[in-house]
């Protein structure tokens, strides 16, 4: 009879590894700036985590940008939501029909790199590798880096609101500890998570140019809680993004 137990959790773990995988597989995003890269992302156990975004709870600029930048940035329909991208030579966002039509996080992360560019000018570039971007980015790293409770974040919900994991994995990228305790946090939790692959990370521009893409992601969605972390931990990112934006005639 213990045998017969034993056999049935062990039918039980690997029915989980494989449904884990299953589900890992599917949030694994490619997303492609200047170099090519991947959302490399943990597997869910719970249900997921409500956000809707470019709705009237966006910042306002940043929604009037969004509608600017659809209308402006080419487009090509794919079929698999991992290989949503933007490649900036071409200016062209890669999504599924379904984020095109629905603005999925994908959908809007990906013309956040769209805003990068166009705010960088006319020559093919990013906004968020010239100095006003990459000074804010440096301030906003090292207080983070000096004093961010990892504790704290994970009493409330805002971890799992994909764009903020995805800055936290960019900025603890060079601290081996804060991104174990992360990782492990995340996967203790069992939900969703973002995290560009680590080769790509590896570049400190790749880092400002996917936190520059996750601010926007958080700006244009009714994630509120989010937008407090962006205010209190990336003050100076979130300042220079959105002045930048507002400065423009949408
Ligand atoms: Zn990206």
């Amino acid at each position: 009879m213990k045998r017969l137990a034993n056999f049935l959790m062990l039918c039980l773990l690997l029915n989980f590894v494989v449904v884990a995988s299953f589900f890992g597989y599917v949030y694994v995003h490619r997303d492609t700036g200047a170099v090519s890269s991947a959302l490399l992302a943990g597997f869910t156990s719970l249900s997921p985590y409500p956000v809707s975004y470019a709705g009237p709870q966006s910042q306002e600029s940043c929604l009037d940008a969004y509608c600017f930048l659809k209308k402006n940035t080419e487009v090509c329909l794919i079929e698999r939501l991992e290989d949503s991208r933007y490649v900036c030579g071409d200016n062209t966002v890669f999504l599924t029909a379904d984020s095109w039509q629905n603005d999925t996080v994908e959908a809007v992360h990906e013309f956040g790199h769209a805003l990068d560019r166009y705010l960088h000018g006319t020559t093919v570039g990013y906004y968020s590798r010239q100095a006003c971007f990459s000074d804010a980015y440096a301030a906003d790293c090292a207080t983070m880096q000096r004093s961010f409770q990892f504790d704290d974040l994970f009493q409330t919900q805002t971890y799992r609101n994909l764009a903020v994991s995805d800055i936290l994995f960019a900025v603890f990228f060079e601290d081996t500890y804060a991104s174990r305790i992360l990782e492990a946090s995340y996967n203790t939790a069992g939900v969703p998570y973002w995290r560009h692959e680590q080769e790509y990370l590896s570049k400190a521009e790749n880092r400002q140019t996917e936190v520059f893409a996750d601010i926007y992601t958080i700006l244009l969605s009714d994630d509120e809680e989010a937008k407090n972390f962006l205010w209190q931990n990336l003050p100076a990112c979130t300042n220079c993004l959105v002045r930048a934006v507002e400065a423009q005639v949408w």
